[in-house]
């Protein structure tokens, strides 16, 4: 853009002016392409909105400001190019991004190196093709995400989650996996999963409870709700911390070992799997160490979450092991000594 657009002006630009303006809720009663009084006034809320010179004229700053405000997400595939996008849908993807606790950067509404690698670590963790360039397919991914406050990261929200309450006014939300109709793995010697991992549940409620923390369940012994709607019902209780309990299986019967799995942006959840991974292993388990997923129980809970495999129940040993309720108390003890030990020493 050339020139000013001020006062007095009658023009087709004008109109342009005029219809971004309004675009933006600002009241413009001017006749259209006329600038009076109070498209002027307009200009001037818009600029103070924007932290830029407060004088209701349009020079081209004010325009580039205009037109940057003018984009939502998604109007535009958005990518690194040189001259750099800018637009509000560059900063309101950067707080979504940094909300999820991938880096953007910045929330300057300028797409530039670190918004490129935050996009690229999100397509990473979700499965789309990593290209840098979002699009549809990464818009999709990322609006059906947990991005309860934008503009908070995700392990501040999480940290002060954790500092606001010990574990004794924590609320444990157990997700003991599969049940009713749906077994889970069935081990060699005829143990079926579910039930193993029902009782395991049980058992941590009792510890847990003796720290003075509440325990809720996902389901009842009876039924199999789905990822997601376990995942809802932790986040209506506003639970402070998720344990999903399952046992790994293998066609292979020489697997073994336990393991633990958190959602990959998520520290806090990283630090919970670690914990609950170091307590599990002193029982003689082999470490399988604790990996990041995304699974949906994991992406869709809005606390720290891990899902926990202590042991393959394809494997003969490890199947006898849990079938042992001395041995499956040890392994209770092992998971609430990990949570007690993630809210002393924090992440
Ligand atoms: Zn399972």
């Amino acid at each position: 853009m050339k020139g000013l657009i001020r006062e007095g002006d009658r023009s087709g630009k004008v109109a342009d002016v005029q219809s971004r303006l309004r675009a933006l809720k600002l009241a413009v009663d001017d006749p259209a392409g006329t600038f009076g009084p109070s498209t002027k006034i307009a200009v001037r809320e818009f600029q103070q909105q924007r932290g830029i010179i407060v004088d209701g004229i349009v020079g081209t700053h004010t325009w580039n400001e205009l037109v940057e405000a003018s984009w939502r997400l998604g109007d535009r595939v958005l990518y690194l190019r040189a001259p750099m996008m800018r637009g509000d849908d560059v900063a309101t993807l950067q707080a979504r991004l940094n909300a999820l606790g991938f880096d953007a950067g910045r929330e300057d509404g300028i797409f530039g190196r670190s918004t490129d690698s935050g996009v690229r670590a999100f397509q990473r963790e979700y499965g789309v093709a990593e290209d840098g360039i979002f699009g549809l397919t990464s818009l999709a991914a990322l609006t059906g995400l947990r991005v309860d406050r934008p503009g908070t990261a995700a392990r501040l929200r999480e940290e002060l989650r954790r500092n606001e309450a010990g574990l004794a006014d924590a609320v444990i939300m157990v997700d003991p996996g599969h049940g009713g109709a749906d077994p889970g793995e069935i081990g060699p010697d005829g143990s079926a999963e579910a039930d193993i991992c029902w009782d395991l549940a049980v058992r941590i409620t009792e510890r847990l409870a003796a720290t003075g923390a509440r325990v809720r369940f996902t389901r009842t012994e009876v039924e199999n709700p789905t990822s997601s709607q376990r995942a809802r019902r932790a986040n209506a209780v506003e639970a402070d911390v998720f344990i999903s309990l399952h046992l790994n299986a293998h066609g292979e019967a020489g697997a073994e070992g336990s393991t633990t799995f958190y959602f990959g942006s998520s520290h806090a959840g990283r630090a919970l799997a670690d914990r609950l991974q170091n307590e599990l292993v002193r029982l003689d388990l082999a470490d399988c160490r604790s990996h990041a997923r995304s699974y949906p129980i994991l992406r869709e809970t809005r606390m720290p979450a891990v899902l926990v495999e202590p042991g393959f129940i394809s494997h003969p040993e490890d199947e006898k092991k849990l079938r042992d309720p001395e041995f499956l108390g040890r392994v209770a003890d092992a998971i609430t000594t990990g949570i007690a030990r993630y809210y002393e020493e924090g992440f």
